[in-house]
């Protein structure tokens, strides 16, 4: 597994806008969606092509590349927090196909931070895959992974013939416990935070992705 920290300047920027308590619903939802389209382009890059060739209208040859999986994916969106990521992956995909899955946390205040949270999966729908289908799971903020942890579970089932995971922020236990299962997944993400709290929040992370975008 590979670990892509997307830490250019830009990036942080949008991070540091959506970190900000000050930052209104309109503006965060902005934020996670241009987030999203760079994140996608990030992917991009990381992506199996060809290098071909092209006649020029001057009627020359030039060398070129075509990424061969642009329109193999499927993004699959982790409601209802990824939904603007979602918006701005589909900028770089658009031709993604697209899964959904509604998953909610039960949040309990403990005396440590929990390693497991309880993970509630009320519906999930996924649209027919190949094995030349590339899996891109959104989901903003990777905690404890315990969502992620179940979708993977799910989306291998697919036979994909790779699992991405398009995150802003995700803990350092929440990555580790996704490696250890899941070895062969990428992890793109803007920043790994050291902690997570007693309420299963990231920290110093953003809040809750989910009500900062909806409300
Ligand atoms: N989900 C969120 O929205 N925020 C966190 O900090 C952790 C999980």
């Amino acid at each position: 597994m590979a670990v892509f920290l997307l830490d250019k300047p830009l990036f942080l920027h949008i991070l540091t806008q959506l970190r900000d308590a000050k930052t209104d619903q309109i503006m965060f939802r902005k934020g996670m969606v241009r987030l999203g389209r760079l994140i996608g382009y990030e992917i991009a890059n990381h992506l199996d092509f060809d290098i071909v060739k092209v006649v020029t209208p001057l009627g020359v040859e030039a060398k070129g590349v075509v990424i061969r999986d642009l329109d193999n994916i499927m993004i699959v969106n982790v409601l209802r927090a990824a939904t603007p990521l979602v918006e701005g992956l589909l900028k770089a995909f658009p031709a993604a196909k697209q899964g959904v899955v509604a998953a909610s946390r039960k949040e309990v205040e403990s005396s440590s931070p929990p390693t497991e949270m309880e993970v509630q999966i009320t519906y999930m729908k996924f649209p027919r895959i190949s094995r030349d289908d590339i899996a891109i799971i959104a989901d903003p903020m990777i905690a404890t992974a315990s969502t992620m942890m179940k979708i993977l579970d799910m989306i291998s089932q697919l036979r994909p013939k790779r699992m991405i995971i398009a995150s802003v922020i995700a803990s350092e236990y929440g990555i580790t416990k996704i490696r250890n299962k899941y070895p062969d997944v990428d992890i793109f993400t803007v920043s790994i935070d050291p902690e997570i709290n007693n309420r299963g929040y990231i920290v110093p992370g953003l809040g809750d992705a989910g009500d900062r975008s909806f409300g």
